[in-house]
């Protein structure tokens, strides 16, 4: 099996695939939908109780969405993901606590009337891990409504959850 790189850009990829059948061209199929790893928000915790705003002013901790849904979304959000600097929180040498080599924590702070994007997803340290895609909304919020909450993405497989899918569209 040999494979010649036609185009490699940022968010595709075409090669050709020599010496080969459909079945291997299948199986590199399933494994580029299912065993690369990325990371992918999978632990969220929510303030509860009153938000005050930089003036002072008091927000409830509501939204119009369940927190198990904003949770969801948030985990389907693409996290950049540095294979040379992360690991798989199993294989890392805080032994699965969560430390800068295995977990970014982003906090999200927003106090309504607006649209919560992924662009308010703030990591905490490196700017570099700041969310790509900007516009992606998470959840609305009305006037007196606020959401303060911390995520932690870590590393996995779309073995696991499909949030971990790095490759999209793969055919042949
Ligand atoms: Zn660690």
């Amino acid at each position: 099996m040999d494979i010649e790189i036609i185009e490699m850009a940022e968010r595709k990829a075409r090669f050709v695939l020599k010496n080969s059948s459909p079945a291997m061209a299948n199986a590199l199929r399933r494994t580029l939908l299912m065993d690369l790893p990325k990371m992918a928000i999978d632990k969220v915790e929510f303030h509860l109780g009153p938000i005050m705003s930089e003036d002072d002013r008091e927000y409830e901790s509501t939204t119009p969405l369940f927190d198990e849904v904003i949770a969801h979304r948030l985990g389907m959000i693409p996290v950049p993901t540095d294979l040379d600097v992360f690991v798989p929180q199993s294989e890392c040498s805080c032994g699965g606590v969560g430390c800068p080599s295995c977990s970014i924590i982003y906090s999200l702070h927003r106090i309504g009337p607006c649209t919560v994007m992924s662009q308010d997803l703030l990591p905490l340290g490196d700017p570099s891990l700041k969310v790509k895609d900007e516009f992606i909304p998470i959840v609305e919020l009305t006037d007196r409504q606020a959401v303060l909450i911390y995520a932690t993405a870590v590393m996995g497989t779309a073995r696991t959850h499909v949030k971990w899918q790095v490759c999209i569209g793969v055919g042949y």
